[in-house]
């Protein structure tokens, strides 16, 4: 029975209706997903615009706020989801994937401590510990979950930091006589290795980008060069952040090298398997994984490749403990909640609360199993392939990295190659500025048009088209299509 004097919730009867309302609106997003564009016409400011400056003084129906959604949300977003949207890394909001979001909505609780949720916090620990078996990664191993593979990279530089110079956590870093220190990462690692740096006080400039070979992987000469060239000038070498899955092309860079020369200098290896990390599950991807036992710590996103909604990232550190020394806290008001000897994840980050984000990993690993998710990682390769094919096949047209896992960088090159048509009879010749303005003026286009969605980005200087796969809805003829735009496109313009 409400009670007449609380303002209470929504009455019982009412939000059962509701919640009957949402998941047929849930379900027609789904089915209809096609028909809408994959982004949208907006100018900046436009959905704002529509949007009352101020927040309601009365509360208002959720039928209006629904309607709403239809009205201004959905037609100003970028579909993600959308089986042509194939920019970044595509990844999509699966069936299970959206149940198992769904179900922690009402849980809503915070597990930071083991007493604060048990099942929550060992949950967390079991679904970590089926993904690393799945990676093949040593049992020495362990882990935790964050929002995102920066935040995760953070935490593992700041574990190689305190272990290089002890009790930073303590003390600081202010009026301290510390190393200088250097990290090591290859000119197409992602830029959260700066981010990282930047907050850790070690500054972006201390950030060493070492150059790449012709497959885009960290030269390991340049590497041992730029690392020896450092110590002479009295820099302390501190970690390497290599990467499987670089984000412009899914390069690999070579661990086992690089783990070598991590012994040798004593520095921190960490593995940004953010992106490809996942498809070490694939027998035929394996090999990525070489080298991973002799890694600090490892950060995968499931929210990427292994379809679990946004956001979740798991970080391995080997001997989780050393993570656990560097962030343990207890503040007064949750030593009650604290038991010892059990796991309290809140002592592995920075961060306090945190959401249950462990079920919605179990509900869609456990309806998908690890062959369901094999072969759907699978036909991402098959599909990457096939697209590549298309392009050889196309001499316009040429692939501007190796295709690695979901990931296709291609560049329109011509009518003829070395040569761009600038209209009717003038044919002028190409150049490198007037080849990348077209490809970025190819996908602008493209992407404008609402129909699909690609990246452009640059490789060796060059401005390449990207193609990302993981949406589980992007089939072969979903591909046929966009290579028919693409190919409409770059000839219109
Ligand atoms: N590392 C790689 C290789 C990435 O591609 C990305 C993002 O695309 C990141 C790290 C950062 O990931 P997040 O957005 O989870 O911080």
């Amino acid at each position: 029975m409400k009670d007449p004097q609380s303002p209470g919730d929504t009455p019982r009867e009412e939000f059962r209706k509701q919640l009957h309302e949402l998941a047929d609106w849930v379900a027609d997003f789904r089915e209809n997903i096609e028909s809408l564009r994959v982004a949208p016409c907006e100018k900046p400011g436009a959905i704002r615009a529509q949007l009352p400056a101020q927040g309601p003084e009365e509360g208002e129906s959720f039928e209006k706020i629904l309607g709403d959604v239809d009205r201004l949300i959905v037609p100003g977003m970028v579909h993600w989801s959308h089986p042509m949207f194939l920019g970044y890394f595509g990844w999509t909001a699966t069936a299970p994937g959206i149940l198992g979001e769904i179900i922690s909505v009402p849980l809503n609780v915070n597990a930071m401590t083991w007493r604060t949720c048990p099942a929550a916090t060992e949950l967390e620990t079991v679904v970590i510990d089926w993904l690393r078996q799945w990676l093949g990664l040593p049992d020495e191993f362990g882990g935790v979950v964050y929002d995102t593979a920066s935040v995760g990279i953070m935490h593992a530089l700041a574990v190689a930091r305190e272990e290089a110079a002890p009790s930073t956590r303590k003390f600081g870093l202010i009026n301290r006589d510390l190393p200088r220190f250097r990290i090591y990462t290859s000119d197409e690692a992602h830029s959260a290795a700066e981010k990282a740096a930047i907050t850790l006080g070690i500054g972006e400039e201390n950030v060493q980008r070492v150059e790449t070979d012709a497959d885009f992987r960290i030269d390991v000469n340049a590497l041992r060069e730029t690392i020896a060239r450092d110590v002479r000038h009295n820099f302390k070498p501190l970690a390497v952040i290599a990467t499987v899955g670089t984000t412009s092309s899914a390069s690999v860079d070579p661990v086992p090298e690089i783990a070598k020369i991590c012994r040798e200098r004593k520095m921190w290896l960490h593995i940004d398997g953010a992106y490809g990390g996942a498809f070490a599950m694939v027998p035929e991807y394996k090999w990525a994984s070489k080298g991973w036992d002799m890694a600090d710590s490892i950060v995968i996103n499931p929210h990427k490749t292994l379809f679990v909604p946004l956001d979740f990232s798991v970080l391995y550190v080997r001997d989780a403990e050393r993570l656990r020394r560097v962030f343990t806290l207890v503040p007064e008001v949750l030593r009650g909640d604290t038991v010892e000897g059990e796991k309290n994840y809140m002592d592995y980050g920075i961060q306090l609360g945190r959401r249950f984000r462990a079920l919605k990993a179990w509900v869609i690993w456990r309806s998908l199993g690890r062959e369901g998710i094999v072969a759907r990682l699978r036909e991402q390769i098959r599909l990457a392939n096939l697209v590549a094919g298309w392009i050889k096949s196309d001499d316009r047209f040429e692939l501007a990295a190796p295709v690695s896992m979901g990931v296709i960088c291609f560049r329109f090159v011509g009518p003829v190659a070395g040569i761009v048509d600038a209209g009717p009879g003038s044919p002028t010749p190409a150049t490198t500025d007037n080849i990348d303005k077209l490809n970025s003026q190819i996908v602008e286009q493209i992407n404008a048009s609402g129909r699909a969605y690609l990246t452009q980005t640059k490789l060796r200087g060059q401005t390449v088209m990207r193609i990302g796969l993981g949406n589980v809805l992007t089939t072969e003829d979903h591909l046929r299509k966009a290579w028919e735009i693409i190919r409409e496109t770059a000839v219109a313009l």
